[in-house]
């Protein structure tokens, strides 16, 4: 019995009574199947999580298993991918394993269905077959060539394996029941006509196997003992265990499917087919845009392996369809970096701060804690001058009792810095503010222990020396869909819900100068602002930084006013 902080999801429960019902432990093993049709996505992480977890929780191997039976669409790219997400993630398979290792054995068990009349040749076309299919309340109708003998389908069998007829004019169907209140069973096929080249074993098969017949013998093969999938494949457990009884030898361990939910996240989509399509349009930057739901997206976006490991383990594990609201994921890097992520000041939209009684030329080194948070962070020194840059929005020349901020004729603390009041203003002809005037308060510099530095300003901003300024561009990212279930209404494009604002580049941030020598990957909280980390187009001078997520959910407020 294994010990968790939480109750056993009902998986693991599964388990549980199977081991209570004698089954060996040193006989669990698990698998991931990923086919290698595009990268992993957020909700693939819900099953690596869930599989690579169970094998944690028991001891037990898990396998990746890449379930490449579709050579149109599979291709080493994706493989490579994979398999750097799952071991960022965190995870170590046991063996890498591929469906296509195993074309040779399911030909040979494909043989033997037909030597035991349990398969057949079919050459009809696939509308004659789908007319032929029923309806859940109708039954289906047999097809003209299911009585076939056996010597007729061996040959034809084997001729469509050598490559003897064209595409879609012969398939290999599995003799079951055209009646059967399951449409899956009314003779699905096992394995269709394809001339292309597969990205592992090349020209060598013309025929490959249909998913159904592939991936439960390859769980045989494997010895798994719990092959988890998702709910849409309910129906196929029949055909599973139908399929596995034909070539069950009765003294080996006879594999078990069973289902949970996929992980849905609110405004956005996971199939893979439409992440591919905002690939292929050029609606995002690619599979790793720092938008997509993927785990490489996610990555390259601030996310780290432990914040989605918790996002997920938060989210669970569940019977039933539903939808994970997106705010748990931000939630979870939150709390990670808020107490991980060194504080640094950035500006994003600059105005100019003069310093009318501070020192032409002079300039001083601040002492600024790194985390406040994290005593082990340390401190840094930052530079202060005569001109510095702060937010354009931290400032107003009248505004009511309510804005903390700067405005004319009142204070303000600098953060780690001095107290300052704002006195004049510089504007253009257009009215636009060029420049504020402020005096500093010199007896108030923060952590001096002086009666001025303990004095309460109600409102502390962020600034940046502008003689020492780092200048950046900064990637602001929201929700790549202002829907929350974009793909929901099957009548309109999931495109339309597009956000027009999910990114925003600002070219002229300006940076406190310790950030000269980060590097990608590297994760701040720029204050007040938010979490950011380092773009893999940054280079030294020509930094690029991501918003990962916002200090606080500003959708969530949103949602409340209305
Ligand atoms: P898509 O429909 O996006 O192409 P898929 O299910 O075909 O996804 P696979 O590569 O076959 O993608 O998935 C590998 C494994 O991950 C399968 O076991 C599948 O059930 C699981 N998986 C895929 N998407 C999700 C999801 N949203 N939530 C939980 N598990 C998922
Ligand atoms: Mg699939």
């Amino acid at each position: 019995m294994i010990e968790k902080k939480r109750a056993l999801n009902f998986l693991e429960q599964i388990i549980e009574e199977d081991l209570a019902n004698g089954l060996n432990p040193d006989k669990l093993r698990f698998r991931f199947p990923p086919e290698p049709n595009g990268y992993l996505h957020i909700g693939h992480a819900a099953s690596i999580c869930l599989n690579f977890g169970l094998g944690l929780t028991y001891d037990a191997p898990v396998n990746l298993r890449f379930d490449d039976t579709n050579p149109v669409k599979e291709e080493q790219e994706y493989v490579d991918a994979i398999k750097e997400d799952i071991k960022w993630l965190g995870f170590e398979w046991d063996k890498e394993l591929y469906s296509s290792d195993y074309f040779q054995q399911l030909y040979d068990w494909a043989v033997l269905l037909i030597q035991k009349g349990k398969a057949y040749v079919d050459d009809q076309s696939s509308e004659e077959m789908a007319r032929q299919k029923g309806t859940p309340t109708r039954p289906g109708e047999n097809s003209p060539f299911r009585d076939r003998s056996v010597e007729e389908n061996l040959d034809l069998f084997e001729r469509m394996k050598n490559g003897e007829f064209d595409e879609g004019t012969h398939v290999l169907r599995a003799k079951i029941d055209m009646a059967s209140p399951n449409m899956l069973m009314r003779d699905p096929l096992m394995y269709r006509i394809l001339k292309k080249s597969h990205h592992r074993t090349g020209e060598t098969w013309k025929i490959y196997p249909m998913y159904d017949w592939t991936h439960g013998e390859s769980d045989y093969i494997e010895q798994i003992s719990h092959s988890l999938c998702t709910l849409e494949f309910k129906h196929h457990r029949e055909l599973y265990d139908w399929f596995l009884d034909q070539v069950y030898s009765g003294d080996d361990l006879r594999p078990k499917q069973r289902e949970f939910a996929r992980r849905n996240l609110s405004y956005t989509v996971m199939s893979k087919r439409k992440l591919l399509q905002l690939v292929e349009e050029g609606l995002v930057a690619g599979w790793d845009d720092p938008r997509m739901p993927t785990i490489s997206g996610l990555r390259r976006r601030g996310y780290t392996p432990t914040s989605i490991r918790n996002f997920s383990e938060a989210a669970g594990i569940a019977k039933r369809d539903n939808v994970t609201d997106l705010a748990l994921l931000e939630f979870h890097i939150r709390n990670e970096l808020n107490k991980t992520a060194p504080r640094v000041m950035a500006v994003l939209d600059p105005v100019k701060v003069v310093i009318t009684n501070y020192p032409d030329g002079r300039e001083e080194q601040l002492l600024a804690e790194n985390n406040p948070e994290d005593p082990d962070a340390g401190s840094r020194s930052i530079p202060f001058s005569r001109e510095i840059y702060i937010e354009r929005n931290d400032f107003r020349e009248v505004a009511n009792k309510k804005f903390f901020r700067l405005k004319l004729g009142h204070e303000v603390r600098l953060k780690n810095a001095y107290i300052i009041k704002a006195n004049d203003v510089v504007k253009d002809e257009s009215g636009k503010i060029l420049e504020i005037h402020c005096t500093y308060d010199e007896d108030s510099k923060s952590g001096s222990g002086s009666e001025a530095s303990m004095r309460k300003v109600k409102g502390t901003i962020h600034w940046v020396s502008i003689a020492h300024a780092l200048k950046a561009e900064v990637r602001l990212y929201d929700r790549l869909f202002t829907h929350e279930a974009p793909d929901a209404d099957k009548e309109k494009d999931f495109k339309e819900y597009i956000n027009p604002e999910s990114l925003q580049v600002i070219q002229d941030a300006y940076l406190e100068p310790s950030l000269e020598k980060v590097k990608p990957a590297d994760h701040f909280q720029f204050q007040r602002l938010g979490y950011f980390n380092v773009d893999d187009d940054s280079r030294p001078g020509a930094l690029v930084f991501n918003r990962t997520v916002a200090l606080r959910d500003s959708w969530a407020r949103m949602e409340q006013k209305k």
